[in-house]
């Protein structure tokens, strides 16, 4: 079967589902990452399983690597369009130390000293659980310079960004420290605007189709299947099973996982209606740069660099020295090519950078992510009938995916840490929100108030 076109308007509010079968967006990540690993195809008749996945992005296949390794789980993964085509191939590579939307002071007002520590303990393990299944299942995925470099895009932010430094050391011990505009300028990049940053030892910028591929190769090495052009167009329990209705055949299941991120349409299943929003991200990429164009950037390290905007733009020179940056983008699908999305972003980029002017732009998409209404992901089991989720990530699910994934597997396998349950990730579901019609509305009206304070803010 020819693949689907790649539909640029798709919207997870209005299209009930992402297709079938559907082409990628026009990444550079899809372009640069050779051959993709094989899958078991379409599903073409009626099958049974024990544990069905639903999406194949990084949650889904790190839910379907640990269930198969760790747990020996008969498992599938259904996939609607092409392996990773959501967000996972779309995404800026940034594996951060981080989930959800939420800073670490937010946490303690939150949840108490106590909570945020374990918080912090569990993201740490879910970064050592990534670089270990990297190393384990030996993926190539380009991993660049470690540390995540976070911008003061004005000179009032950097006080800012001190406090910060100080709790992340005195409560978490988290060692990162503040670097001087001219430290920075120095060592690293000379950005236009930058008032020094804060430096985070965590953090390394990823191939994400390369990692997605070696997480499925790895899955099915250990006994996962995976099947692509097979999206789930309704579900139907009956007796304690489900089945997932496909186009071309029924997969019957005990247990489901949902890993289906900003791609979720409402009406997959009850359990998630109006319980994250999508939000559009933009990206860019540019060609390979000049001598000229490096020089002009005063860029000397390939790290992940965030500003510290409320609408911040994520950039970073790519191993192949091409520069990629990408920020927030347009409310609905049908307006996401308009031209004034791909403008902001550019500008962006040319008021960082200059130097940047000259170069080509070589690849530009976007892509749908999946946050909360109170910014924190979930990896819980619904409120009954074994559906298992893991979504809400916010825009930070490079990383924490695969934990996510881990504990989902160890959530479906009945052998979850109940300890875990005092983290507020694990321990409740996804809030609805109340205002349901009027969620875009709000959005558009606190996108004009953030970039009035980006502006504004000293
Ligand atoms: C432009 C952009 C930049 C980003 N940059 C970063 C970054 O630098 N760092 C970071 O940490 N995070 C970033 N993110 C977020 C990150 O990509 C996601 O958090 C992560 O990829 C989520 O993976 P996932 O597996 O949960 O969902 P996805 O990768 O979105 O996978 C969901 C899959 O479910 C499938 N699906 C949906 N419905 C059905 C159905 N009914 N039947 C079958 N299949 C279905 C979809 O086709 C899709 O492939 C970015 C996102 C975007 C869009």
């Amino acid at each position: 079967m020819p693949p689907e076109k790649y539909n640029p308007h798709y919207d997870p509010l209005v299209n009930k589902t992402p297709g079938c079968g559907a082409d990628y967006a026009p990444t550079y990540w899809v372009d640069s990452a050779g051959m993709e690993p094989e899958d078991d195809g379409m599903v073409t008749a009626d099958i049974s399983v024990d544990t069905a996945v639903i999406g194949s992005g990084f949650t889904g296949l790190a839910t379907a690597l640990f269930l198969a390794r760790e747990h020996h789980t008969e498992t599938a993964v259904l996939e609607a369009n092409r392996l990773s085509w959501g967000c996972t191939s779309r995404n800026g590579g940034q594996a951060q130390l981080a989930t959800g939307r939420l800073g670490r002071r937010q946490w303690i007002k939150k949840w108490g000293e106590t909570t945020a520590r374990a918080l912090h303990e569990e993201i740490c393990q879910g970064f050592a659980t990534f670089e270990a299944i990297i190393k384990d299942e030996d993926i190539d995925c380009d991993l660049t310079d470690r540390g995540h470099l976070y911008i003061a895009h004005k000179p009032g932010i950097l006080a800012r960004l001190a406090d910060e430094s100080e709790l992340n050391n005195k409560v978490f011990s988290y060692n990162t420290r503040i670097i001087s505009a001219d430290e920075l300028k120095a060592g690293y990049v000379d950005e236009q605007h930058s008032h020094g940053a804060l430096l985070e030892p965590t953090g390394v910028g990823v191939h994400p189709v390369k990692l997605a591929c070696g997480y499925a190769a790895a899955a099915r090495k250990h006994g996962a299947k995976i099947y692509t052009s097979s999206p789930v167009t309704a579900w139907e329990e009956k007796q304690g099973y489900h089945y997932l209705i496909t186009p071309k055949g029924t997969v019957k299941a005990r247990r489901v996982a949902i890993a289906t991120g900003g791609y979720t349409h409402a009406s997959l299943n009850p359990c998630l209606s109006y319980r994250y929003m999508p939000i559009l991200s933009n990206s860019v990429v540019t060609s390979v740069l000049t001598a000229d164009q490096l020089a002009g950037c005063g860029i000397k390290t390939n790290m992940i660099m965030t500003d510290t905007r409320i609408l911040r733009f994520y950039y970073r020179l790519l191993p192949d020295g091409r520069m990629q940056i990408g920020t927030r983008s347009a409310i609905t699908g049908s307006d996401a090519d308009n031209k004034k999305h791909y403008d902001l972003l550019i500008n962006g980029l040319y008021q960082k950078f200059p130097a940047l002017k000259t170069a080509t732009i070589d690849y530009s998409w976007w892509g749908w992510v999946d946050v909360s209404h109170d910014m924190m992901p979930r990896i819980v089991q619904a409120d009954n009938k074994n559906i298992f989720y893991a979504l809400g990530y916010g825009g930070n699910g490079v990383s924490f995916s695969v934990q996510a994934g881990k504990r989902m597997a160890q959530r479906i396998a009945g052998v979850f840490d109940r300890k875990l349950e005092t983290l507020p990730i694990y321990n409740s579901q996804l809030p609805a929100h109340p205002l349901r019609p009027l969620r875009r509305a709000g959005q558009r009206l606190l996108y004009h108030y953030y970039h009035g304070l980006d502006r504004v803010l000293p």
